[in-house]
This record gives C-alpha cells, structure tokens and sequence, in this order.
C-alpha cells in the first residue's frame, strides 16, 4: 500500500506492507487530517520515523470485534499497554508503555490502511461527515482545556494563535460564555474567527516571534487598548502559535495567579524567564490529548462548525505536496483522502 512516511530525515510517498497487528483492527483510511504536530515531526519533533498522521476517518475491514467491520470510525491515538493502571481506567494517554498513531512507535493514519486496537475506535455517526469526523482528535484536544481548568461565564480568556488548533480552542471556550479574545496574525483566519462571533486582535507578523522586553511591552499595550483592559488581567491563556514567542506573550497577558495552558508542541526549547511564573504565582499547564466520545458528541450536535476550517483536500499520492501546502503560513486544515 502506499504510505507518507517520514525516514532518512526525508518526507517520501513509500510502497509498505499493510499494517497487521496481533490482535487489532484494520482500518482503510477514507479522510486524514494534516495537524501541525505532523510538520513539526517531519523537522525532527519527537524523533518518530514511519508513516505520519494521527487524524483521520476510515471504514473497519477487520477486527477481532467482528461488530466493527464495515463501520465507519475515528480513532483515539493512543494505544495503551492494556495493564497499568492509567489503562484499567480506560485512559491510555499516559500509559508509559503506550505507543501512539503517527507519532510514537506506530505507523500513522496517512496510508491507505493503518492498525489500532479494536477499543481505541469509535463509530462515527451517519449524520457526521467524514470532513467533519476528521477534526474529531483536534476537537478533542481543544476540549481537554475544558477538562483541565474550568472557565466561567465571568473569566477573561485569551488565546494566542489564530492557526488550526487556535481556531477549534476559541470555538470550544467561547462555548463557556467567558469574555474570549483570539490573537493572531492573519486577517483572513481572524476574519473566520470572527465570523463565528469570537473577538479578536491582531498582531503584526514579527510581534508573536520571539521578542525583547521592549517589544513585548509595545504588544501588551496594544492587546490591552484594543480589548480596552486596562492591565494585564486575562485569567487564562490558552497558547496555541506553535512558536516559542506564544508564551513569552502569554506571560505578558496572564494576571498575577492566573493560569496559561500550553498547547504547542514544537522541536526545540525554549528560554523562558521563570522568575515572572514565581512572583506573579502563574500556573503552567500543559495539555495533550482529550476524550474523543465528547468530540464526537459535539459535532454530532452541530455545537462547533469545523468544515469552515478546511483548506483543501489532496489525494493521498500527492501527499509530499499536501505537507508543503500545510507548512505554507496562512493555510487552515489541509486534508487527504484515499
Ligand atoms: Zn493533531
Ligand atoms: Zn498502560
């Protein structure tokens, strides 16, 4: 079959044999969705070689568990070791043995059929599409943020980054009824946000890179006047840029004991001065994966409108162009299909 594999520190469309576990399901993969962790892994993120993506929709054409066969279905990415606690819990995400589609010890979603364990799927339901199923992991990740800290109708709230994950966060807070303000850089993806009735500023393209302090300041200001606060005082902020300048802004928005939640994973570190995170009492959180069943839930209710977010649909074959399309600044979810 063909497969998107990243190997040789090279992106490449590759011939592989199709993916048969002991004991777990085979998917044909109909939908996959490209996810910025997908690009950071093919510059070297997470050390993973093998074939890319986590986010996809597809048909089961085997499984132990013969009432999955010929259904439709999404899948939760991790796969736990089955043993541990974590996993009698049902909650693979830490599972230290776990492997993970796509991007820890297990071929990925952007081939025409890819491997999981009959309880990592979910049947998607009829009346959600399969544009619409393929965000069910990002959904999910958006929504962890709600699981993690809990925002009330009467919290301040800014997300920095106006990109896919940016996006999908501020549909997902703005459901909280908080005062919700989206910071970005691009006017189309602000113009989508605010056509889904989320506020928003925007910044110049060099103000979210990493900045000196004078520069901050210059950027705190002008958040501030624009949302009209008169000082740093959003309770949370939820940053999702993808670059390592997010958080240096992030600190420069939070109130003294509130709260940033750190969504962006990128290769590379980042030099922080922590002193900020001491004496204002700042809390750090960090937050991955979220539960699929009310990401599903959500789009089968309509709550979140995801189809805006696509960009385009590539074929599987032309997957090597699919991620330079991806990388391009600017571009929403680009997706393939088989
Ligand atoms: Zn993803
Ligand atoms: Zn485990």
């Amino acid at each position: 079959m063909k497969a998107l594999r990243f190997e040789d520190n090279k992106l490449k469309l590759a011939d592989v044999a199709v993916p048969r576990r002991e004991g777990e399901a085979l998917v044909r993969m109909t939908t996959a969705g490209i996810c910025n962790t997908d690009v950071e892994i093919a510059r070297g993120y997470a050390d993973f070689r093998g074939t890319l993506g986590h986010e996809f929709v597809g048909v089961v054409e085997e499984s132990p568990d013969r009432s999955q066969i010929g259904r439709r279905v999404v899948g939760e990415i991790n796969a736990g070791c089955g043993q541990c606690d974590l996993c009698r819990r049902n909650d693979p995400r830490h599972c230290p043995d776990r492997t993970a589609l796509g991007i820890r010890g297990r071929d990925g979603a952007f081939a025409e059929y890819l491997s999981l364990p009959p309880r990592n799927l979910l049947i998607a339901p009829d009346s959600v599409s399969d544009r619409q199923a393929v965000f069910t992991e990002p959904l999910a990740a958006a929504l962890e943020i709600l699981d993690q800290v809990e925002i009330r109708a009467s919290h301040h709230v800014a997300v920095v980054g106006d990109g896919k994950l940016g996006q999908l966060i501020s549909r997902v807070v703005a459901r909280t009824g908080c005062d919700l303000t989206l910071i970005g850089k691009h006017d189309a993806k602000l113009e989508l946000a605010e056509r889904a009735g989320i506020k928003t500023v925007k910044l110049g393209a060099a103000e979210i890179a990493p900045c000196s302090e004078d520069f901050s300041r210059h950027v705190t200001t002008k958040v501030f006047t624009t949302v009209t606060t008169k000082e740093p005082r959003f309770d949370f902020v939820v940053e999702a840029s993808g670059s390592s300048g997010g958080i240096e802004l992030a600190l420069d928005l939070i109130r003294p004991r509130g709260a940033i939640i750190l969504k962006s994973t990128f290769r590379g570190a980042v030099q922080l001065d922590t002193s900020r995170i001491v004496v204002n009492e700042i809390s750090v959180i960090g937050s991955r994966c979220g539960r699929f069943e009310t990401a599903l839930r959500l789009l089968e209710s309509g709550g979140v409108d995801v189809e805006p977010l696509v960009a385009r649909e590539y074929r599987l074959a032309d997957g090597v162009e699919a991620m330079a399309e991806a990388q391009r600044p600017g571009t929403l979810k680009v997706l393939l299909t088989n």
